[in-house]
């Protein structure tokens, strides 16, 4: 298989609370030929959240044996809790033709990259720091304690946007949106894919 046939491998990341899960949605809603991958996470369910949909919720020893079996491809602990990529659907999407988008923290990002350099790597910035905190205290499903630490770990996050290939800046979703588009689309015109 030559690597025209293979799907894209797009990782969106950034610290949390930039937007990543909002410009995902919005972007699914847009470009529905581009898979999503459903993460796998040991936190508990917010209000909304259906399992198979945002996530898969795991007990700690559910997602210990996932690990164990080689079953995800990269995997965090963040905040207290656990967040991996399950490994086959987005095998299986890639060797499918498809382009696969995995919305995920930095350090598992960085992971991504080791096993697959060919993968394309958005860093999600927030337009300041004091938007940032703005958007987590506003989402109101954060407690003071985890404020602090999601604010603390974006700071580190931030500083490792040079091993991305590119960085938006999510002023609006709509414009974040169609910056993740083009990217995509210049992807496909490289030319060793065409
Ligand atoms: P949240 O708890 O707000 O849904 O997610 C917390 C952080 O975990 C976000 O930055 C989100 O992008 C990240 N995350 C979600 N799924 C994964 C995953 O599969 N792997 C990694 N490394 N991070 C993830």
């Amino acid at each position: 298989m030559t690597s025209k046939d293979r799907g894209i491998l797009i990782v969106l990341s950034g610290p949390s609370g930039v937007g990543k899960g909002t410009v995902c949605k919005a972007l699914r809603s847009c470009t529905p030929e581009l898979i999503y991958s459903v993460s796998a996470t040991t936190r508990e369910p917010r209000e909304g959240e259906v399992e198979g949909v945002n996530y898969f919720f795991k007990s700690r020893e559910q997602f210990q044996q996932l690990i164990h079996d080689d079953q995800v491809l990269e995997w965090a602990e963040y905040v207290g809790n656990y967040y991996g990529t399950p490994r086959k659907f987005v095998e299986d999407t890639l060797n499918a033709g498809k382009d696969i988008i995995l919305e995920i923290e930095v350090q598992g990002a960085l992971k991504v990259k080791q096993k697959f350099a060919e993968g394309v790597f958005i860093f999600l910035l927030p337009p300041s720091m004091d938007e940032l905190e703005n958007r987590i205290v506003g989402r109101g499903t954060e407690s003071e304690e985890s404020i602090r630490s999601r604010m603390s770990v974006a700071m580190d996050e931030i500083r490792l946007m040079e091993h991305y290939d590119y960085a938006i800046v999510n002023d609006r979703v709509e414009n974040a949106c169609s910056r993740i588009k083009s990217i995509i689309e210049a992807e496909h015109c490289r030319k060793d894919r065409v």
